[in-house]
């Protein structure tokens, strides 16, 4: 019996400033901003979404920007980067385009079979794009900035830093259905269910790693995807018979969602595929409107004076 998680859902990231966040994943990478909404345990911040077109699981890279919050430290005991699928071939666009807007960049590694661009945003969060040669039908987020034979897909890895990998390791292949793909150097790769880009946990046991630092530029929380509340519930209850501790499933309105802390400490949700982001404006609107969930919207007027201007 395993969590019957299918890949990665979203991931969730701290960061300062909300404009400069906004632009640079919308203006510079090409995703689209697909949800507007607050943190739903501090209502007083954004919570942005940004993904594909249709705003899929797999795709949803999301931010709490607290507006001059010092900066964190990327390093063991956290989610330490995360990685994009882009199309075979298209680094060089990529090099180039970071080049030309400034964004700090490093040397392009291979790792496994593909190749790999780290570079990180405007608060340090470490970002990569991998040109897997590996099939990924995904459409690219449509981007008037990005053509579409460059665009992100969405998804292809996260990273975990971590100075003993055995309990985590226990966790995603016991409790999660992870299976051992790939082990190369300090990285050992996991995937799930269909396999492929937008479903590998890397395990990244590098001595030279710092500690980690939560602060601006690092990961929140990672989370992954079942198919529904049936399964969410099933999850839920495979984790807590493993001894793990698991809050109740909590209603994120765009999702539901249980939180889990893995033995190396990060933070790991498990979130239902739906019901999705189109539930409170049309698919074509997305983050047109802040999206509040029911128990906050009698206090729409009081949250929307209270949050920083982006438009
Ligand atoms: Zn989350």
């Amino acid at each position: 019996m395993n969590t019957n998680v299918t890949g990665l859902h979203h991931i969730t990231a701290i960061a300062s400033d909300p404009r400069q966040n906004l632009d640079f994943y919308t203006k510079v990478l090409g995703l689209r901003f697909v949800k507007k909404s607050v943190n739903q345990d501090d209502p007083g911040t954004y919570h942005l979404y940004y993904g594909d077109y249709a705003a899929s699981p797999g795709t949803i890279l999301t931010f709490f920007p607290w507006a001059g919050l010092r900066r964190g430290r990327p390093g063991t005991g956290q989610a330490y980067a995360t990685a994009f699928s882009v199309p075979e071939g298209s680094l060089p666009y990529w090099q180039e385009r970071l080049t030309r807007l400034g964004v700090k960049q490093e040397q392009v590694e291979k790792r496994f079979n593909d190749e790999v661009l780290p570079f990180a945003d405007p608060d340090g969060l470490r970002l990569e794009l991998i040109a897997t040669s590996e099939t990924d039908a995904r459409p690219a987020a449509p981007s008037k900035d990005v053509p579409a034979g460059f665009g992100i897909r969405g998804f292809h890895s996260s990273t975990l830093a971590l100075t003993d990998p055995s309990a985590t390791a226990q966790v995603l292949t016991k409790s999660m259905g992870y299976k051992l793909v790939s082990e190369s150097g300090h990285r050992t790769r996991y995937t799930v269910g269909p396999g492929g880009p937008g479903t590998y946990v890397d395990l990244l046991t590098d001595p030279a790693l710092p500690r980690g630092l939560n602060g601006a530029g690092t990961i929140h929380h990672v989370a992954f995807r079942v198919a529904d509340e049936a399964a969410e519930v099933a999850a839920r209850n495979i984790l807590l018979k493993d001894g793990l501790q698991v809050s109740p499933v909590i209603d994120r309105a765009y999702f539901k969602s249980i939180y889990y802390r893995e033995p190396a400490g990060v933070l790991f949700e498990i979130a239902t595929d739906g019901p999705g982001f189109a539930i409170d404006e049309p698919l074509d609107q997305l983050a047109t409107k802040l999206g509040l969930p029911p128990h906050l919207e009698p206090h729409r007027t009081a949250i929307e004076a209270a949050l920083p201007k982006l438009d």
